[in-house]
């Protein structure tokens, strides 16, 4: 049977082929079941008819109902009438106002009829006005159906061919209208009846054309909470799935490569945090089933060192193991990192990115081949077909939000049992949103600082404030520290008042005619950035001045001062990233946010969260509640945000909580979904795998 929201718009009443173009290319719909799930972003209450004597100016909105009692017109400059219509209902008389479509108005509203009108009202000499209100002929139906008005979002263009928000509304309408078989339910009922979820026609329907406010609310929930159940149901039931599936390698031994490290080699005692993840990972490893975890840990909490030991637990049982960085200065300070850890050790460690090429690139794989090489060191390029391994035991994921499920599972095929896999974050993800994205993985934290650090202390400054700025620098320069100054822009652009890269260069080294200044940005060859970076660790420049390619991952513990210009134009995770460059060493040190003088309500609220925290939960949390999921970084690209209808992320995070417990009872019960019971379920579940590209990328 063909399901009849598959059907084509175009066949609905209303919409032609302009419009049928329009709503596809601009919103995406194609199929009355897209145009049903375009949800209203809000709604007014248009329940309630008020009368003229009623009407009060702190009301945001008033609907009244009445007849216009005569028009005026008023010249108002060349070419310019404002027209005013009085408008009663018996019991006082209130203003209409227009300044643009006189003449339409004139046409189309004639005195005498009975009309329902709606808008702000202000009060003009010593009447109440509305300016421009939506006004529509008031038939006794029209009336009996006034409910909550829902107002859907469009954009410029669809505006501009009339299709506005009322316009949606009444496609919308004539649509449920033609549907008169009750639409399919999805959830079966022990879960709609103990959870009190109104059914999905009614919540379909509702959710368009609510009554009330309390239906809006009832369908609102009932779908959010749908749409969150799935999503956890499906990572679930594909995470039990997969460890029914694959057995894991079993890393039974802890033997003489971790042992002699941690004996002989290691620099500093691990901390409490550090030692609690580490034996998490090993509880993974000789669990029997595949490691699936996920490591938070903030900005030089010491992630590199957990991933070294894991590794070498990887070597004490006879694997190999890799660990990826998200690009080619990353891996490759990664290896020198791990060597110089690893000092004497005889481990094979190799770097595979893509610019290791010809003899030296076949060497590295050749030796991943015959199992000589014991750790790799790469980026993305590891991943690719022609990179086999003897034997892959481990993998790492280091500074990863791009690392999907469908990324890990392309591992897969690199040895006979899938490898554990260990993805590291420094940017710390809440854990609705995590429960989401990463909801097949384990999580740990790393929630303390290697001893001895000093929390960053963080400063607003007004861009007319340098010169103190410049004085403080040259203290802290003076003491043997070292700064970082970021820019928003490499060079200057006629279209932003944003400080440049190249400018600033020049003005710094006028400013600072007694210290060496060096420069990097994302415009230079990876070998001349690699220098510049080289010389700033080496401390022959004492001031680097770069653009945001300094954001991940950079070890300079000397350096103290972060000075981040328009800081208003970075989002919080990346000011926090800049802001873990520094604070690395045993020196207090300092984060400069420079910001021109008015700030909006948002970028007022970021600066004063990072003046106020370096905890980087909480500033995930609010970058999660300022800016919403999807734009959270990396997940946007990587297609892994779910592209979430009507639920979201960062407000419903009980209503999160709720799905993933109701999904758990369920695989806890049928790990298949094939129970009769569930047959309904599994439906659904097929049916969204089919419909949605990053469900697809699960299964
Ligand atoms: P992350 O990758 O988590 O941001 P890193 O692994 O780069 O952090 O570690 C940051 C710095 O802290 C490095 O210089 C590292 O050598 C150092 N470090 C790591 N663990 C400890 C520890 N237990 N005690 C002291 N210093 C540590
Ligand atoms: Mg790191």
């Amino acid at each position: 049977m063909i399901d009849i929201l598959d059907q084509d718009i175009q066949y609905m009443p209303g919409i032609g082929p302009r419009k049928k173009v329009l709503l596809s290319s601009e919103l995406g719909i194609a199929t009355l079941r897209d145009l049903l799930e375009y949800y209203p972003y809000k709604y007014v209450d248009r329940s309630r008819i008020y009368s003229v004597k009623e009407i009060r100016s702190d009301m945001p909105f008033v609907q009244i109902s009445g007849q216009i009692l005569s028009f005026e017109e008023f010249e108002m400059g060349p070419r310019r009438k404002r027209l005013v219509a009085h408008f009663s209902d018996g019991t006082g008389i209130a203003d209409l106002v227009w300044f643009t479509g006189v003449q339409y108005i004139r046409k189309t509203f004639k005195v005498g009829q009975k009309y329902i009108v709606f808008g702000k009202p202000t009060i003009f000499g010593n009447r109440y006005q509305l300016a421009h209100p939506e006004i529509e002929q008031a038939s006794e139906l029209q009336l009996s159906q006034m409910g909550m008005q829902p107002y859907y979002g469009t954009t410029e263009k669809m505006k501009k061919a009339g299709m506005t928000s009322r316009a949606v509304e009444k496609i919308m309408k004539g649509m449920l209208e033609r549907i008169t078989v009750p639409l399919d339910e999805t959830l079966p009922p022990f879960i709609t009846g103990r959870l009190k979820l109104v059914s999905r026609d009614r919540a379909l329907r509702d959710i368009h054309y609510p009554k009330t406010s309390e239906d809006m609310s009832k369908a609102k929930l009932r779908l959010k909470f749908e749409e969150l159940f799935y999503i956890q149901l499906n990572i679930l039931r594909y995470a039990s799935d997969q460890r029914r599936k694959y057995r894991g390698y079993i890393f039974k031994k802890v033997g003489t490569f971790f042992n002699g490290f941690y004996h002989d080699h290691l620099p500093f005692p691990l901390t409490g945090a550090q030692k609690r993840v580490i034996k998490e990972i090993r509880r993974d490893v000789c669990s029997g089933s595949q490691m699936n975890r996920l490591l938070q840990g903030d900005v030089g909490s010491g992630k590199t060192l957990v991933a070294l030991m894991s590794m070498l637990i990887a070597l004490d049982n006879g694997f190999q193991a890799c660990i990826m960085a998200p690009t080619e200065i990353l891996a490759e300070q990664h290896l020198a990192t791990i060597r110089g850890f690893l000092g004497n050790m005889d481990i094979r460690t190799e770097l595979l990115t893509g610019i290791v090429k010809g003899k030296k690139r076949k060497a590295v794989l050749d030796g991943l081949l015959d199992g000589s090489v014991q750790i790799l060191v790469g980026t993305h390029a590891v991943i690719e077909e022609t990179v086999q391994f003897a034997n892959l035991g481990l993998v790492i994921v280091d500074e990863q939000h791009r690392f999907g499920v469908a990324q890990r599972a392309k591992l897969w095929n690199k040895s006979s049992n899938p490898p554990h896999v260990l993805v590291m974050t420094a940017t710390p993800i809440p854990r609705t949103l995590a429960m989401t994205i990463y909801g097949d993985l384990d999580v740990s934290v790393i929630d303390e600082l290697p001893p001895g650090r000093k929390p960053v202390m963080t400063i607003h400054k007004l861009n007319n404030q340098m010169t103190s700025l410049y004085n403080g620098i040259r203290q802290q320069i003076r003491d043997g520290r070292q700064v970082y100054m970021v820019f928003p822009l490499i060079q200057e652009s006629e279209k932003s008042d944003l400080q440049d890269l190249e400018n600033g260069y020049e003005t710094l080294c006028e400013v600072f005619p007694e210290f060496k200044i060096g420069k990097v940005h994302g415009k230079m060859k990876p070998a001349e950035k690699e220098a510049e970076m080289q010389k700033f660790v080496n401390r022959e420049t004492q001031i680097l001045v770069a653009t945001t390619v300094i954001e991940v991952g950079v070890n300079v513990p000397n350096a103290s001062v972060m000075v981040i210009l328009n800081a208003e134009r970075f989002g919080l995770s990346q000011l926090h990233q800049l802001r873990g460059r520094v604070g690395r060493g045993a020196n207090q040190s300092y984060c400069i946010l420079v910001s021109k003088p008015q700030l909006s309500k948002d970028t007022r609220r970021r600066i004063d969260i990072m003046c106020d925290t370096n905890d980087g939960f909480r500033i995930a949390e609010a970058d999660l509640k300022l800016r919403g999921p999807g734009d959270l970084e990396g997940t946007q690209q990587s297609g892994m945000a779910f592209d979430l209808k009507i639920a979201d992320i960062a407000r419903d995070g009980q209503l999160v909580q709720l799905a993933r417990e109701e999904a758990q009872k369920i695989v806890d019960d049928d790990p298949t979904c094939r129970k009769p019971e569930y047959a309904l379920l599994w439906k659904r579940l097929s049916e969204l795998r089919k419909t949605n590209i990053n469900w697809a990328a699960i299964s």
